[in-house]
């Protein structure tokens, strides 16, 4: 469904990505696992419009994406900080997507409700964002970002913010919410054993190049190099 053919992009004179090239199918978790600086978030920028690269092609379902305005593209990203709108109920903030569209008055309250129960949040529609855990606001962002029917959802740490038991929690609903509604997820974290767990697929990225990408099995047994290894390797 995506796919970067040789892909540069650099910020001054700091090389950010490095000819990168990958594939992504439909229907599939994918994980972007790397450390700090490695570069995930600006490949998902570049996903998402928000970045235009240098050189190179960025395809979707087989069309060149290089130069489309974000706003045309069927994909829409989570972020690490939530990014709701505080002075819009909950109902309101999930319905922002499916209005924009100009969807019907119905369409747009059953499609609210089946993304609140999605994420576990069916019997809070009518709250104020402020009355909400950090997690609960997480659970939002989410149901925000799936109502208006993206092929592609994009994660940018989205689980850092929460604490151990949570976060825990959260993988597996994760990874149920994409097999439910057999979207692509591209998720991003600097979090080994969260990738392996969650990942159909894992590309593992550092200094702007893509060490490595395969299953979490072939990643685990077999690392590719020393950067690999130790990055997969490490303890939190
Ligand atoms: P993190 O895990 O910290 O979020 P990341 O892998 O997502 O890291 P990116 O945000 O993609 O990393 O950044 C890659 C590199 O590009 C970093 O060295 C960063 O400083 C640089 N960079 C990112 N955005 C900009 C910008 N707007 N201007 C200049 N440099 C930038
Ligand atoms: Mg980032």
């Amino acid at each position: 469904i995506i796919e970067f053919k040789g892909v540069d992009l650099s910020f001054g004179d700091t090389h950010v990505l490095d000819h990168i090239d990958l594939e992504i199918d439909a229907g599939k978790f994918y994980t972007l696992l790397g450390p700090s600086g490695s570069g995930k978030s600006t490949i998902l920028k570049l996903i998402s419009g928000q970045l235009t690269a240098d050189s190179g092609d960025i395809l979707f379902e087989g069309q060149r994406i290089n130069n489309m305005p974000a706003e045309k593209r069927r994909v829409n990203t989570v972020f690490q900080n939530y990014a709701l709108f505080p002075n819009m109920n909950v109902f309101d903030n999930v319905a922002f997507g499916p209005k924009l569209k100009g969807w019907p008055k119905a369409k747009i309250k059953a499609q609210v409700e089946h993304m609140l129960d999605l994420v576990k949040l069916g019997a809070y529609a009518n709250r104020e964002i402020s009355e909400l855990s950090g997690g609960q606001q997480q659970r939002v962002a989410i149901a925000r970002a799936l109502a208006n029917d993206p092929e592609v959802l994009l994660l940018d740490e989205p689980l850092s913010a929460l604490d151990y038991k949570l976060r825990k929690a959260m993988q597996h609903e994760l990874r149920q919410i994409q097999k439910e509604l057999g979207i692509t997820f591209i998720f991003i974290t600097h979090d080994q054993e969260e990738a392996l767990a969650m990942s159909d697929w894992i590309f593992v990225m550092n200094d702007g190049v893509i060490q490595q990408n395969g299953t979490p099995e072939d990643i685990y047994d077999e690392p590719i190099n020393h950067f690999v290894a130790d990055f997969i390797g490490e303890s939190n």
